[in-house]
């Protein structure tokens, strides 16, 4: 099946040649000339890739960007831009983006890196995704910037409570006993014993399980927690 790319370009001769490439590729390939347009199409229609420039008339790309993301959080976002600067990244990063390519580049790169996204959410929900990432059912978490969300909701945890995620997220689904989860995540061992352990969980769970299906932590009674998802 031909994968299908928007191209959220305000400059024409660029999205033109955006698009051949992209059909040379074996690609089908959409443009959308501003903003507007290209937030409208991203959601209306069905892409397997977003190539979203920045600078664009009527909506900028971080906003288009977002609420790709909002709405579909699953649709990989690359941005495209002049803008090189690390505070343009960061913000790019912020809006959602899952990478971020500056002009001018090779197009040889944009395509290794339109691949790896594919992939990745081809294997998607089974795969532990690209490095750095960690999800569970539609949990995911991100260790370089210390977000996570489940679905389009952002959770917010304490350094702790992220800590423990990701030691559960990292055991893929084994049993991670009291002990073992002192050890790793509060590096110490702890006089008071290991109750810390069973209320750090009871947060966990108010923020990432309580309002959401499926549950992802799990008791094994007397062992200790693991994570497990349909
Ligand atoms: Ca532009």
């Amino acid at each position: 099946m031909t994968e299908r790319v928007l191209i959220v370009e305000d400059e024409p001769k660029a999205a033109e040649s955006f698009r051949k490439w992209l059909e040379e590729n074996n690609f089908g390939a959409d443009i959308a000339p501003d903003g507007a347009v290209g937030r409208h199409l991203a959601l209306s229609e069905k892409y397997d890739l977003v190539l979203l420039d920045l600078n664009l008339p009527y909506v900028s790309g971080y906003e288009v960007c977002r609420e790709i993301k909002s709405q579909k959080p699953q649709m990989p976002v690359i941005l495209v831009t002049a803008l090189g600067g690390i505070d343009q990244k960061l913000s790019g990063f912020d809006a959602g983006a899952d990478d971020y390519i500056v002009k001018p580049f090779d197009f040889r790169e944009l395509m290794a890196r339109m691949r790896l996204l594919l992939r990745r959410t081809k294997d998607e929900p089974t795969s532990s995704g690209q490095e750095g990432v960690l999800r569970a059912a539609d949990l995911e978490m991100n260790l370089a910037f210390k977000t996570v969300r489940r679905g389009n909701t952002l959770i917010s945890l304490t350094a702790k409570e992220f800590a423990l995620l990701e030691f559960l997220m990292k055991k893929s689904g084994k049993v991670a006993s009291r002990y073992e989860i002192v050890e790793e995540v509060w590096d110490v061992n702890f006089d008071t014993g290991t109750n810390v352990v069973d209320v750090y969980i009871n947060f966990l769970r108010r923020k990432i399980d309580k309002n959401f299906e499926p549950k992802l932590i799990h008791t094994k009674q007397g062992m200790g927690y693991f994570i497990k998802y349909p």
